[in-house]
C-alpha cells in the first residue's frame, strides 16, 4: 500500500476586521493519520467558495460555529475515496462532502453522499445541482412562490443562486429582472440565461433603470445583497410582495452598523406594513427534506436547458484566499470553485 498523503490545508490565521486580507489565512502541511475503523481517507478534487464563509471568519454567534483559529477553513467539497476502513465506502468512490479547504480530510462517513460521476459534471455537485442551486429553488418555492406573469427581482444574477433564481422564476411563469454588476455581467445575464432585463448596479442611473425594467412594480424579490440594491428595490414592491432574504453580502465585511447616514428602518417598516410585505428569512437546509424533488426537477430543467449555469474555476488550493476576497468584491463570474486535485 503507498505511504500515507501529507495533507496541504489553509488555516484561519486571524479574524478579519471588515475586508479579508490574505494574512487573514496560513498554508499549512500536516501528515495524515492512520484510519479508524469506520473511517474513508479522502482526497479533495474540487472546493466550493461561498459568501456564507466571510461569517465563519468572525467570532460572532450565528446560525453556525465560527472556525477556530488556527482550524481549517470550512467548505463543501468533491472527494475520491482513497483508503477506506467503512464498509459502505470503496476506493475510487466519489463523494460530496464537507471537507473544507484542504487536499485530504478522513471521515467517519456518515457525511457523505456519493455522487455519480456519469450523471452530471462532479463540480455541478457544488452548484447548480448543489447548496447554491437548491438554495434558488427552495426559496422560490416555499417563499417567493412567484405567480405566471408577476415579476421576481433578483441580485448577484450572474452568480450562482441568482442565475438559477431567474431562470426557475421563469420556468414558474414570472418575469425575471436580473441585477448585476457591469456589462459584461448583464449580457450574459440577459443574453445567455434569458432573464427578461437585466440591470447594472454599478451604473449611476440604476435605480431610474431599475424602476423602467419593473414599471408593474416587484411581486418577489429574492434578496441576496441588501445595501444600496435594497434601497431601490424596496420603493417598488407591490401589495403582498414576498422577499425571500437569503443573503446580505453588501454587509458582510461590515464590522459594526454604520455611524451616520439615514437609518431606513422606519420607512422599511412602514412599507411591510402599508404593503401586507412578507419579508422571510431561510436558511437552505431548514428546507432539506425538498431536495430529492430539487434533484428530481433540476436535472430535468438543465437536461431540457431551460436551467443553464456558469462555473468560475480557480487552479490550486493556494489560490483559495485571493479569489475568496474577490467574491466578496464581485470578482468572481459564476460559481466559485478551487480545482484542487485531478
Ligand atoms: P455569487 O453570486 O456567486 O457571488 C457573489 C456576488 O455578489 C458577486 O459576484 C457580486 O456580483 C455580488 N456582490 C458582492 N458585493 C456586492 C454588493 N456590495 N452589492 C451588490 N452585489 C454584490 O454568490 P452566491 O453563492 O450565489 O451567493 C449569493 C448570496 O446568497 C450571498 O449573499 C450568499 O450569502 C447567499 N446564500 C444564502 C444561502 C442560504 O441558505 N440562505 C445559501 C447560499 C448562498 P456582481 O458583480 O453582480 O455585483
Amino acid at each position: 500500500m503507498p505511504a500515507l498523503p501529507t495533507s496541504n490545508r489553509i488555516v484561519l490565521a486571524s479574524r478579519p476586521t471588515g475586508k479579508p486580507v490574505s494574512e487573514n489565512f496560513r498554508r499549512e502541511q500536516e501528515a495524515v493519520r492512520d484510519l479508524a475503523e469506520g473511517e474513508v481517507l479522502l482526497q479533495i478534487l474540487y472546493l466550493s467558495l461561498d459568501p456564507y464563509m466571510r461569517g465563519r471568519m468572525d467570532d460572532a454567534k450565528s446560525y453556525a460555529k465560527p472556525v477556530e483559529i488556527n482550524g481549517v477553513m470550512e467548505g463543501g467539497t468533491v472527494a475520491r475515496v482513497l483508503r477506506t476502513r467503512n464498509a459502505f465506502f470503496a476506493p475510487g468512490d466519489i463523494v460530496l462532502s464537507h471537507s473544507g479547504w484542504q487536499s485530504h480530510a478522513i471521515s467517519n462517513g456518515s457525511d457523505l453522499r456519493k455522487l455519480d460521476p456519469n450523471q452530471a459534471p462532479l463540480t455541478t455537485a457544488l452548484g447548480v445541482l448543489g447548496m447554491t442551486g437548491f438554495t434558488a429553488y427552495a426559496g422560490l418555492r416555499n417563499i417567493g412562490k412567484p405567480k405566471v406573469g408577476e415579476t421576481v427581482v433578483v441580485a448577484a444574477a450572474s452568480g450562482a443562486v441568482g442565475s438559477a433564481v431567474g431562470q426557475i422564476a421563469r420556468i414558474f411563469g414570472a418575469r425575471a429582472v436580473g441585477i448585476a454588476g457591469g456589462r459584461e455581467k448583464c449580457d450574459y445575464v440577459r443574453d445567455e440565461l434569458g432573464f427578461d432585463a437585466a440591470i447594472d448596479h454599478r451604473s449611476r442611473d440604476f435605480a431610474t433603470d431599475l424602476a423602467a425594467a419593473c414599471s408593474n412594480g416587484i411581486d418577489v424579490y429574492f434578496e441576496n445583497v441588501g445595501g444600496d440594491v435594497w434601497s431601490a428595490v424596496y420603493p417598488l414592491l407591490n401589495d403582498f410582495a414576498r422577499v425571500p432574504v437569503c443573503g446580505l453580502i453588501a454587509h458582510y465585511n461590515e464590522n459594526r452598523p454604520a455611524a451616520d447616514g439615514y437609518d431606513q428602518l422606519p420607512a422599511v417598516m412602514r412599507s411591510i406594513l402599508r404593503k401586507s410585505l412578507t419579508i422571510r428569512g431561510f436558511i437552505q437546509r431548514e428546507f432539506a427534506d425538498q431536495r430529492p424533488d430539487f434533484y428530481r426537477e433540476a436535472g430535468a430543467w438543465i437536461s431540457e436547458g431551460r436551467l443553464k449555469y456558469r462555473e468560475d474555476i480557480v487552479e490550486g488550493l493556494e489560490n483559495a484566499p485571493d479569489a475568496f476576497i474577490g467574491l466578496l468584491e464581485g470578482r468572481n463570474f459564476g460559481k466559485l470553485i478551487v480545482h484542487v486535485a485531478s
